[in-house]
């Protein structure tokens, strides 16, 4: 990078503060508006225009129930020139969760769906953002990936990135910035690596013979097979992977039985494997279906395993994350905190085909407690943090897409 252009470049990230601080009372308002009528996965299109309209470009073509609006930069930019040209894509999320509100905000919504995961802020960030780029314009331009279904399958991740929508543009580079409760406000992570776990749903189906309970000897307990398995699961993490790797077996749901004196004759387990390593993944998937059969048929009964695929691991391209990593604090941000957990998102489906960086922003300790709860509000302020990060990222990109 030469003297001059980072110069330039910082007169240039002035302009653009200056002027996503001018969108914050617009994008503050959109937010509550987005916030007080939200939409579940698979039904966004009402908020997807919503956004598309802010961001200038209420034509933009749609990638089932999102869609990707281009913004080209300013008059005297250089930026955006044209369509040819790469672009940063920037993503925000779409979907709000199926959860009653319990924030007391005089925006909250009544409609029995809530953003209980900071998408709300996710998108007023980005038309802040998106709005200060069309109007000064920047080295590049930039796709504003206005995504659907992140809480639920199938994946909109995997709609958009498999698009020919998507294959029309060319994309150097995909950022996206998500809220997280555990990091203090005005925090934000560029890091590179692993920093969401890949995740797969996992159904162990376990077949018996019912009985009467006072005569267990004449059927097969799918029950204490179900019991067994769940407990020998837990030995998998401990004793099979290595101690430095994070992965986790969960079962969230046991359905089993009807009354209390009597052996049904099918249980059925369903839970969560996370993993940080393809490898790890393989050899859980490996394992938790070894075991479960193993077990289930110790205690006479039979056990079919079904494992779905979900989203692969989320791992930050180094040289983007720092190169972003370097614009944060110039643009008022505190780089920090080591953030990497056995949550999963689905931008890990662009990670896999572009060089891509997840930023997590922090809401605070006081936002108690955190994400998927009906009292999650993180604060206005939050939307100058995501705008700020999303600045950074593309700065950063920009730096990355420019060569050495
Ligand atoms: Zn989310």
């Amino acid at each position: 990078m030469t003297a001059s252009r980072v110069t330039a470049d910082q007169e240039l990230a002035g302009r653009l503060l200056a002027a996503i601080e001018a969108e914050l009372p617009a994008a503050t308002e959109l937010r509550h508006q987005i916030h007080r009528e939200p939409d579940l996965g698979g039904h966004e299109e009402r908020t997807a225009t919503r956004i598309a309209e802010a961001l200038g470009d209420p034509g933009a073509p749609w990638v089932t129930q999102g869609r990707l609006v281009r913004i080209t930069g300013g008059a005297g930019s250089g930026g955006g020139r044209g369509p040819d040209e790469m672009h940063v894509a920037v993503r925000t999320e779409l979907d709000a969760l199926p959860l009653t509100e319990e924030t007391g905000a005089p925006w909250a919504s009544v409609n029995g769906a809530m953003h209980a995961c900071g998408h709300d802020v996710h998108m007023a960030g980005l038309v802040a953002f998106g709005r200060a780029l069309r109007a000064v314009g920047g080295p590049r331009p930039v796709l504003a990936v206005l995504q659907p279904r992140e809480e639920v399958s199938p994946s909109g991740a995997l709609d958009v990135v498999s698009s020919a929508e998507l294959a029309a543009v060319p994309v150097g580079a995909f950022v996206a910035v998500h809220m997280h409760a555990s990091l203090r406000p005005g925090t934000i992570t560029a890091q590179g690596g692993p920093v969401n776990a890949s995740s797969d749903d996992l159904t162990i189906s376990i077949e018996g013979r019912p009985a009467h309970a006072a005569y267990p000897h004449m059927g097969r307990d799918p029950i204490v097979a179900a019991a067994g398995t769940i407990m020998a699961l837990q030995h998998l993490v401990s004793r099979r992977i290595d101690p430095m790797h994070p992965s986790v077996v969960t079962i969230g749901k046991v359905q089993a039985g009807a009354v209390g004196n009597a052996i049904p004759g099918s249980a059925v387990l369903t839970g969560s494997i996370r993993a940080f390593d393809e490898a790890d993944r393989d050899l859980l998937h490996a394992t938790v279906t070894e075991t479960a059969e193993l077990t289930a048929r110790s205690d006479g009964c039979e056990a079919t395993v079904n494992i779905v695929r979900g989203e692969p691991v989320l791992r930050n391209d180094p040289r983007l994350a720092a190169a972003t990593a370097a614009w944060l604090t110039r643009v008022g941000l505190d780089p920090g905190g080591d953030m990497r957990s056995c949550g999963a998102d689905d931008f890990s489906y662009y990670n896999a085909k572009y060089p891509s960086l997840m930023c997590f922003a922090g809401t605070g300790e006081d936002v108690v407690p955190g994400l998927h709860h009906p009292a999650f509000l993180p604060p206005d302020e939050a939307i100058f943090d995501v705008a700020r990060a999303m600045l950074a990222g593309y700065l950063g990109a920009c730096d990355l897409l420019a060569g050495p």
